[in-house]
């Protein structure tokens, strides 16, 4: 097997350290690009962003993602009036 390009990135929630090949990240960055967020969002004033998250912590807030988006949906006045 030939050089594989990976890049380090630092969990933003837990401080884990974890390594990459460029072709695991969801986007891989490109020079001159802002920084990529895995997640960012806004609720009632209160802000959060990751920008990096470890294997373990983006499984938790895909079940986390994927609940919440179930539950809002499904309750969408929007829906309901039809
Ligand atoms: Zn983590």
């Amino acid at each position: 097997m030939g050089q594989q390009q990976v890049t380090q990135i630092t969990c933003d929630r837990c401080k884990r350290v974890e390594h990459r090949s460029l072709s695991e990240l969801r986007a891989a960055p490109k020079a001159g690009d802002k920084s990529h967020y895995v997640f960012m969002g806004t609720y009632k004033g209160d802000y959060a962003e990751f920008e990096d998250l470890c294997t373990g912590c983006l499984s938790i807030f895909d079940n986390h993602w994927r609940e919440m988006t179930k539950v809002l949906q499904k309750s969408s006045p929007i829906r309901r009036k039809k």
